[in-house]
């Protein structure tokens, strides 16, 4: 089965590929180089639904997208789709001092957060998407080197440390993003037969 993911970055697609190709046996996972869309939605829904149509109505194959973020519950669910530019910026430091700065005087019963991550799955006849959420809290400060944006200053629901402590291979077996990914594999996986 030939899948197109909606994004131009060919490290996304190796690591999507190798993901899948465990439950889906003989899946070909394909970059995308057509044009990218104005993400003018208003979730993370929206945002992944544009994308994928955008890649299938450009390529005609069956195409996926995902969309994520940060929500924080006492921000009402923000960064939520704004998590890549939170300062108007894309500076992830910058972004997470921000978030910090805005959470000064939370205190930490109430710093409660969730990764959030939708794919979208669209082959002009099906449009079905796919939600993993990763329950956690705002730290009181950045801590770890691993991952990326928010994963210093994000600490996952049962952890004492951030997300970017953890070893890279235990926060891919919990995250948002991998809960997304195992409902899109056994859905592909039903399709197929
Ligand atoms: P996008 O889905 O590539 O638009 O990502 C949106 C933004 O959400 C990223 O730039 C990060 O700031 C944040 N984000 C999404 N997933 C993660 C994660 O696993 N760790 C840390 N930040 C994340």
């Amino acid at each position: 089965m030939e899948l197109v993911l909606a994004t131009h970055n060919a490290h996304k697609v190796a690591e999507v590929g190798a993901i899948l190709a465990n439950s889906v046996p003989g899946l070909n996972l394909l970059g995308y180089e057509g044009p990218e869309p104005v993400e003018d939605g208003v979730s993370f829904l929206e945002n992944a639904l544009i994308k994928a149509r955008a890649a299938f109505e450009f390529t005609g194959r069956p195409a996926i997208a995902d969309d994520s973020g940060l929500a924080v519950e006492v921000l009402g669910g923000a960064p939520g789709i704004f998590s890549a530019r939170w300062s108007g910026t894309r500076d992830n430091q910058v972004n997470r001092q921000l978030l910090l700065a805005q959470l000064a005087d939370v205190k930490p019963e109430h710093r409660a957060a969730a990764f959030v991550c939708t794919i979208a799955y669209v082959d002009g006849e099906n449009e079905v998407s796919f939600t993993g959420i990763w329950p956690g809290s705002i730290a009181a400060q950045e801590q770890g080197e691993h991952g990326f944006g928010y994963d210093p200053i994000f600490i996952p629901e049962g952890f004492e440390v951030t997300a970017a402590q953890m070893d890279p291979e235990v926060k891919n077996l919990l995250s948002h993003r991998s809960l997304a990914l195992e409902q899109l594999a056994s859905y592909l996986g039903s399709i197929e037969n």
